[in-house]
């Protein structure tokens, strides 16, 4: 799933290339691609894009009086749409600009490979976009944490850091690949409950968190599309068997259902071999 760093990437590649195009008309292209009934999307119709924000994994396609607000879940990408053909591949959603034709990128089609369907558009007032579902519920934006603010959200409930870190409540903007990150960088167990830690340990965290969030945006504002998983850059995520690049140990995995822990024991968990507890498997 896109993070952080990717979706701010592709964000800013949209508002280099699509600021000022005025917004012709709003496709939804499945059932369930458009999750609200009012605003109408029409009200953008006639209206520039102000800009292609961001706010946690959301992409925020700003036009006044209204935004559309996008969640790109597993794989979803806003692409140049050439063709416009009538059922594209996967396409969630289209939006139609003014244009000489559909060669210039006159449209941008959302879409979303696999089977999960999950990716969706909210078309939501401009004017308080950021307090109205489905942004409100989000928790602070991940590379602005400060390390009292952190500590403060680790004490409010206690919970397994590596769960706190993907937790959108908690904080936004990082996924399963980040935390797995971050927790190898502030050399912190996936497993470490947050209640149990300190003032040190926030402060480690928002440093690992700058670091893995600037590593990955400057990988990625070095494409001119966005990465695939395999490509984004680390330490430890999606490498099981391979050699921790800090220590030399192996790094390990623990499998979830939808997601894996990658870690490695001698910088994290003092050589403890954390259980792969797969009666989790079925609580899921
Ligand atoms: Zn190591």
């Amino acid at each position: 799933m896109p993070e952080l760093p990717e979706v701010q990437a592709h964000a800013e590649r949209l508002t280099v290339d699509y600021t000022g195009r005025v917004l012709r008309r709003f496709v939804p292209l499945t059932f369930t691609a458009l999750k609200t009934a009012l605003p109408a999307p029409e009200e953008a119709y006639g209206q520039p894009l102000q800009e292609v924000g961001r706010r946690g994994k959301y992409l925020l396609v700003a036009f006044e009086p209204v935004t559309f607000v996008v969640h790109l879940m597993q794989g979803g990408r806003l692409l140049v749409d050439v063709k416009q053909s009538a059922k594209p591949r996967g396409g969630q959603a289209r939006f139609v600009f003014d244009g000489d034709g559909n060669a210039d990128g006159s449209a941008l089609l959302l879409t979303e490979q696999g089977t999960e369907r999950k990716a969706g558009v909210w078309c939501m007032p401009t004017a308080g976009v950021l307090d109205s579902a489905p942004l409100d519920h989000l928790g602070p934006e991940a590379d602005r944490l400060e390390p009292d603010e952190l500590l403060a959200l680790f004490r409010r409930k206690s919970m397994r850091v590596h769960g706190f870190l993907r937790e959108q409540r908690c904080v936004a903007g990082l996924g399963r690949r980040l935390a797995n990150e971050v927790c190898h960088r502030a050399k912190l167990s996936p497993f470490a409950m947050t209640g149990k830690l300190g003032p040190d340990d926030a402060q480690t965290v928002v440093a690992a968190i700058r670091d893995a969030v600037a590593e990955g945006l400057e990988y990625e504002r070095s494409r001119d599309d966005m990465s695939s998983s395999k490509d984004r850059p680390g330490r430890v995520h999606g490498r099981a068997g391979e050699p921790c690049p800090v220590c030399g140990d192996t790094v390990r995995a623990v499998e979830y259902s939808g997601y894996t822990v990658n870690y490695c024991a001698t910088c994290q968990t003092g050589g403890k071999i954390l259980a792969d507890n797969t009666t989790s498997k079925f609580l899921k």
